[in-house]
């Protein structure tokens, strides 16, 4: 697809919000970004040019919908308008991935000729508020989520043999239960209706297992790239003791094992450690271990024990990391950390702090993983400065 100026258009770009970029050209936009990720971090080092895509379209593997209904009581789908929870209906989307988005008209279409009520946020009536589905680009598995405020869901076999009918690549149907009032999507409850639960997907030769509240990337192309270029600037010989901290579902770590001695992931959904321990067994990987916890309390944990470790990848949420990982890790002096970030502001914050605490910055390299969007991720190699212990 052209790089060219308004080479798409969409509709409802303006209520949507979520393409901030879509009055930018393809080049544009990855311009913006680079210039961006050096304005807060060239201090460190050079900025290395962006890894953007070559079709930066329908990208997203995971595709979310609230639900709700028009005017004409018809039921609808789409994203919030920015700031609100006014539904803007969407059926095709630049980012989305186009086969998920068939599958949510499905479940639309659905809802009504089985007379599902629609959950209304004001009254606090209705079932269903929510509709996700997640597709391994690579094994064309598919996961639909259908998030309701109760656990009974009226017809539900019948519901769920239309909807496998109409799509026979659907592998698993779950029913998560979200009765709260916050702005979190996913309640805590998750009920198998169909199939296992969760999907696979292969990504840089091995195969994952990925559950509804696990953390998984959402474009896979680029992913790949992000990943072998995190591995391959961590420098591993085969003997390095690795920690994959912020690990979900073990991705980085179990990727990186081949290459490592040993591997130790550390991550706070419990649930995304229970498919990282089964991703390792299904990939035959014996040298990974995998702890739920708070990376921070791990970390420290493992510094107080005078344990030590050769390589970290840290890929914290946008928030950072905290003083607390990064302390315990100064303490335990890595040869190399691989700081992988989605909030290069978070992460200038972090690099302020590890720079003047025994790290030196050796590569940034920018990937555009969210293109049409002001997001980008970020890798940070840095090595220890040697004869310095702290
Ligand atoms: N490295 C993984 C996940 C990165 S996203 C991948 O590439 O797929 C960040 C992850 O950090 C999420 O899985 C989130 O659940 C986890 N997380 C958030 N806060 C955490 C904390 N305090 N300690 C450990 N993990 C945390």
């Amino acid at each position: 697809m052209s790089n060219n100026k308004n080479s798409m258009t969409c509709s409802v770009s303006k209520k949507c919000g979520g393409c901030r970029y879509l009055n930018l050209s393809y080049k544009e936009q990855l311009s913006k970004k680079q210039k961006f990720v050096e304005g807060l971090l060239k201090g460190y080092g050079k900025v290395l040019d962006i890894e953007g895509m070559d079709e930066p379209y329908y990208y997203r593997n995971k595709v979310h919908h609230a639900l709700g209904r028009d005017k004409k009581g018809n039921v609808i789908s789409g994203s919030y308008e920015e700031s609100t929870h006014k539904i803007v209906p969407t059926d095709s989307c630049l980012l989305e991935d186009k086969v998920s988005g068939e599958i949510i008209g499905t479940v639309r279409k659905l809802f009504t000729s089985f007379k599902i009520q629609i959950f209304n946020e004001k009254s606090g009536y209705g079932l269903v508020r929510h509709v996700l589905v997640r597709r391994g680009f690579a094994t064309g598995e598919v996961m639909v989520v259908l998030i309701a405020a109760s656990p009974v869901f009226p017809s539900k076999n019948n519901f769920v043999k239309a909807l496998i009918k109409e799509h026979p690549e659907i592998k698993t149907v779950v029913l998560n239960v979200n009765d709260r009032f916050t702005s979190m999507v996913l309640g805590k409850r998750n009920i198998t209706l169909y199939g296992d639960g969760y999907i696979y997907d292969i990504l840089c030769g091995k195969k994952f297992r990925i559950s509804p509240s696990s953390f998984y990337q959402i474009n896979p192309v680029q992913t790949k790239k992000l990943y072998e270029t995190a591995i391959e600037y961590a420098g591993l010989s085969g003997k390095e003791t690795v920690i994959d901290a912020y690990c979900g579902i073990g991705t980085i770590g179990l990727c990186a094992s081949d290459k490592a001695g040993t591997v130790i992931g550390v991550e706070l959904n419990k649930d995304a450690v229970k498919d990282a321990i089964i991703n390792a067994k299904e990939n035959k990987t014996s040298n990974a271990k995998f702890y739920t916890g708070d990376a921070g309390e791990f970390m420290t944990g493992m510094a107080s024990e005078n344990e030590r470790a050769d390589v970290v990848f840290m890929d914290p949420p946008r928030s950072g990391s905290t003083k607390e990982f990064m302390d315990a890790m100064i303490k335990m002096a890595p040869d190399r950390v691989v700081y992988i970030s989605c909030n290069p502001v978070t992460q200038a914050d972090d690099l302020k702090y590890l720079t003047k605490h025994g790290y030196k910055v050796d590569k940034i390299k920018p990937f555009d993983l969210f293109p049409w969007t002001e997001h980008c991720e970020v890798i940070v190699s840095m090595n220890k400065i040697q004869g310095k212990k702290k």
